[in-house]
């Protein structure tokens, strides 16, 4: 059965089983753009993919299911090479400890995601980043755009137009890598992982 059928039954809940691991070539690959209207399938897909983060992100579930912790995934982590992602970027509870107001800063499936402009400032994460489709801790900056404009279809199809900056904007780069082969250690300095070029914002 094709990854996508499997994934997309009714009572099937993506887990770590679904996630292909680098070194397979269809995290290399350049995933198809998705066609519209948008099939059931897709839409589907993108609500599995969202279920998933969630599931990811809830300290029992993830335990029992046996998940890492995610704020994104791409299809073709799933071995499905479309251009389809997901991000769900919690915020943080406040200083009491207490939930905050809006529980995600960034909860969105886009469907043909793309980066139509971008800031001509640098940006990274302090700690560096992690992906689900790799099983080791490679450390350095990944290099990134400090603020981007990203153009995407949503679930309804309606085309839409955000502009990112900070967490949110890393997240969603990693994961347009992704619908493009790309690894987010591709953007390391090989040479000099922790090179702090003039203007590079480290996002702590
Ligand atoms: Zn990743």
């Amino acid at each position: 059965m094709s990854a996508i059928k499997k994934i997309t039954k009714p009572s099937h809940l993506i887990d770590m089983n679904d996630i292909i691991r680098e070194g397979n070539p269809t995290l290399r690959a350049v995933a198809q753009d998705v066609s519209f209207p948008l099939s059931d399938e897709n839409i589907l897909l993108g609500e599995k993919m969202l279920q998933f983060l969630k599931n990811s992100q809830d300290p029992d579930i993830a335990e029992k299911m046996g998940l890492r912790g995610g704020v994104g995934l791409a299809a073709p982590q799933l071995d499905i090479s479309k251009r389809i992602i997901a991000v769900l970027v919690p915020n943080p509870e406040d200083k009491e400890g207490n939930p905050p107001k809006e529980a995600y800063a960034l909860e969105e499936v886009m469907y043909n995601p793309r980066i139509i402009a971008h800031s001509v400032q640098d940006a990274a994460l302090a700690d560096g980043e992690g992906c689900l489709s790799v099983d080791r801790t490679v450390e350095g900056y990944v290099i990134r755009h400090s603020r981007v404009t990203v153009e995407y279809i949503n679930k309804a199809g309606e085309k839409k137009k955000i502009k990112l900056k900070g967490y949110n904007a890393i997240v969603v780069q990693h994961e347009i890598d992704h619908i493009n082969g790309i690894m987010f250690y591709d953007r390391i300095n090989e040479k000099n992982p922790f090179e702090v070029k003039e203007g590079l914002l480290l996002i702590e």
